[in-house]
This record gives C-alpha cells, structure tokens and sequence, in this order.
C-alpha cells in the first residue's frame, strides 16, 4: 500500500526513526537504511528511506516489512512493500502505525522549523543620519532630511 502526504514540512529523517521504533517497541527487529541517491552540491530534499523490520512469527517463519519514505519534506510517499509481509506485519499496521504515523503527521510532530526570514533594515554608515521623525537615510553633512524634510541633528 502507498499513502501521499503533502502540505506540511516533515522531517522525514525523525519520520524514518519513528517507524523504526515503533516496531522495536513491539517486539520487532528493525534497522533504517538510507536510499538517496549522493547529491554532489547537496542542493536537493528529496531523501527516501527504508525501514526493513524483521519477526519470526509461527513456525519459526521470519515475517519481513519494509517500509520506504520518499520524496521532499511537503510531498513525500509511505510505501508498504507487501511482498513479504505475514500476518504479524500485517496486524502491525492495521491497529498501530498507520494510525499513529498519520496521527502524529497531522499533529505537525515532524514539522520542521521555519526558517527565519532576513529582515534587512538599512543600517546607516559612518558617514550617515538617520533622520530622527521618518527613519530615512540621509548623507551626514544634510540640514534637512530628504524624504520628510524635518531638521537634522
Ligand atoms: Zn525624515
């Protein structure tokens, strides 16, 4: 099965090792492995992982899930390879991580920080005023501002 989720930005990194200890805590073995491609300029989000977790369920038959999260942080993919998947795996995602991913998901538990935006105020140089009523700059050596024209100091 495969589930899209957009619009908030996910770290998907902690996403990946939520999964992963979701399944340790019942009981599984399980490991995160990283499948991004090398991105030389290191420009691109996309990131995609695996979550392969391991039961030995009846008869001593091991049960393997692999979970995969790929795409950018506002538009990625779970993927739940149903390949080799039993009746543990199974049981799994029906009643607890499913419901928990998305819960969390949607409870912005993986938001990632906004990056601060530049606030650029012009700061006057050395050979500056501000003037005192408008906050123009004006050059030091002005009587009256530029833009407001009130007295400067
Ligand atoms: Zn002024």
């Amino acid at each position: 099965m495969e589930k899209v989720f957009s619009g908030r930005y996910v770290n998907l990194g902690s996403l990946a090792q939520e999964i992963n200890s979701i399944f340790i805590s019942e009981g599984w073995e399980s490991i995160v492995q990283t499948m991004s491609p090398m991105m030389p300029q290191g420009g691109s989000q996309y990131a995609d992982y695996m979550i392969r977790a391991t039961k030995k369920g009846h008869m001593h038959h091991v049960e393997e899930v692999i979970v995969r999260i790929a795409g950018v942080p506002n538009d990625f993919r779970l993927i739940i390879e149903e390949e080799h998947i039993g009746a543990l795996g199974r049981e799994l995602m029906e009643r607890k991580l499913i419901k928990t991913i998305d819960k969390e998901i949607n409870d912005g538990l993986f938001d990632m920080p906004m990056i601060p935006q530049q606030i650029s105020v012009p700061q006057p140089q050395s050979n500056q005023v501000r003037c005192s009523q408008c906050g123009a700059v004006n050059s030091a050596g002005s009587r009256f501002c530029s833009s407001c024209g009130a007295k400067l100091m």
